[in-house]
Formats: C-alpha cells, structure tokens, sequence
C-alpha cells in the first residue's frame, strides 16, 4: 500500500500544511493521493513524486506545482 507507506514517512502529517491528516473518506483531513509535479504539468506517477496531503490541500492545490502552490500559502498566512 502506497497510501500507507508514504503516510508512515511523513509522520502522519500534510505534506503541505503539515496538520495530522486521517485515513477516512469526507473529512477535511483524510489523506489524498497528491503529485508534486502535476500529471498536466510533465509529472510522474513515480513514487519520488507523490506524498500525502490533506483533502483541503490538495484541493486547494488542483493543478499547481508545488512551487507555486506554497508561494501561495506564504501569501495568506501574510494576510494576503
Ligand atoms: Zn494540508
């Protein structure tokens, strides 16, 4: 199980935001499936390339890359 090895190396946390997330359907918290690279944008579905993350991060993430999808999070967490 993919899902369940990459939670183990993370610590059970976001790879994102960094909260516990949970193994569960529905939830703001369950544990998404989420490329780093995009599929769109040139990614693969290598294991170097995925992590976990919660569902309101990779939601919130859609297409970006990672790059740009932190740059993101730094500018409301600044109140922008
Ligand atoms: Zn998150």
């Amino acid at each position: 199980m993919i899902r369940v090895r990459l939670i183990f190396e993370q610590g059970g946390l976001c790879y994102y935001c960094g909260i516990r997330i949970i193994i569960g359907d529905n939830h703001p918290r369950a544990a998404t499936l989420d490329h780093i690279v995009p599929l769109g944008l040139g990614g693969t579905n290598k294991l170097s390339n995925l992590v976990m993350a919660c569902r309101s991060c990779n939601g919130a993430k859609g297409c970006k890359s990672e790059k740009r999808f932190k740059s993101e999070m730094d500018q409301d967490r600044a109140g922008g």
